[in-house]
């Protein structure tokens, strides 16, 4: 048995993102912005801390408005604080993003030389680090340095102190200098991970013709290290493989107003199941069907009821909800054994 306290740290990026509206409009025509706290890493802890789970958080923020507006969202949520660190020098990153009528987003980043940037492996919270079940990072924090040595080495000092390791790309190919960077930096952080959750798009982009199929690409995935795989699959809910088995569970049917943060509330809903496997003594490498279906319909769960409402933080789900949810069964149908 573990004694560690916390269930999940993630460590990257924390930003403010300026949302255009209305939905459909070009960001090159939007005027009206709306401001939210955002970065994948971010949305994860919060997710988890909602879900009940106890969540930290590793990055930076300006000592400005924003990095306060930040520092207060994490506290509300019951976030552990202790890594948010706070840059004297530089202001905190800012993202406008609008979706198109196809609801894809398009992002233009302020993200030169600013905070999250910024983080530096001298300042990380080594006892933060030691006291996590899971560790979490995402590939935008591996864009550049010093942030990119930190994760790195984030990741290196939670591992030796026996935390489990997680990670989605979580890509956004404007902030690398070209794709084939993008590919070969994101498959090597695969080699670090225990678990990797990921999209369809970016199962493809980073495996090409040897994910031809989705149940090809996760085995290809699996053979490249991590012992937990889960690609979302949008409104086909998600396929989840381990060293036991593949499941295919399907979405939860709901009405989806706005889709925006459903990877990271399904990241958040599938750690906080891991984290309770983890506290009780299962070996996350080993992990049977039944508990696949638990972490495959806890994230479908929680990401469904995020799509049913606007915006990605204050749309995160209480523990409440997804336990209802989830408790109903594997969404509109039965979930199905792959090989
Ligand atoms: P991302 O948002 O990262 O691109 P997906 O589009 O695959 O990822 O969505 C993540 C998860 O959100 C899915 O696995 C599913 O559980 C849930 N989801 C997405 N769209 C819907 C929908 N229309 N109805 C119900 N659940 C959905």
């Amino acid at each position: 048995m573990q004694t560690k306290t916390l269930d999940v740290v993630s460590v990257g990026e924390i930003l403010i993102d300026f949302v255009g509206s209305p939905k459909g409009c070009p960001l090159a025509e939007v005027t009206d912005f709306q401001r939210a706290a955002g970065g994948g890493p971010a949305n994860v802890a919060v997710g988890v801390a909602r879900l009940g789970g106890r969540a930290g958080f590793i990055g930076k923020v300006g000592r400005d408005a924003f990095g306060d507006h930040l520092q207060k969202v994490l506290e509300e949520n019951g976030v552990d604080t202790r890594g948010l660190l706070r840059d004297d020098e530089a202001n905190t990153t800012m993202v406008f993003v609008a979706l198109n009528e196809r609801a894809v987003p398009e992002f233009v980043f302020f993200r030169h030389g600013t905070a999250d940037t910024r983080l530096n492996l001298a300042e990380l919270p080594q006892e933060v680090l030691e006291d996590t079940r899971i560790l979490h990072f995402s590939s935008v924090s591996l864009t550049v340095e010093p942030a990119r040595s930190a994760t790195l080495e984030a990741v290196r000092l939670a591992r030796a102190a026996g935390a489990v390791i997680s990670f989605d790309p979580n890509l956004r190919l404007s902030l690398w200098p070209d794709p084939e960077r993008a590919s070969k930096e994101i498959l090597a952080a695969v080699k670090l991970a225990d678990v990797v959750k990921l999209n369809e798009e970016e199962l493809r982009f980073l495996l090409g013709t040897e994910a031809e199929t989705v149940a090809a690409g996760v085995t290809a995935l699996l053979a490249r290290g991590p012992r937990l795989v889960a690609v979302t699959l949008g409104e086909d809910g998600a396929l989840l493989a381990g060293t036991k088995g593949k499941v295919h569970l399907p979405a939860f049917p709901v009405q989806a107003v706005d889709t925006t943060g459903a990877g990271d509330a399904f990241m958040a809903g599938m750690l906080v199941v891991l984290a309770e496997a983890i506290q009780q003594g299962e070996d996350p490498e080993a992990l049977d069907s039944a508990w696949l279906e638990r972490l495959g319909s806890w994230g479908n769960a929680a990401a469904a009821l995020t799509c049913t409402r606007p915006g990605v933080m204050p749309a995160l789900p209480r523990r409440g909800e997804v336990e209802k949810l989830a408790s109903q069964g594997t969404g509109n149908g039965i979930s199905r054994k792959e090989n």
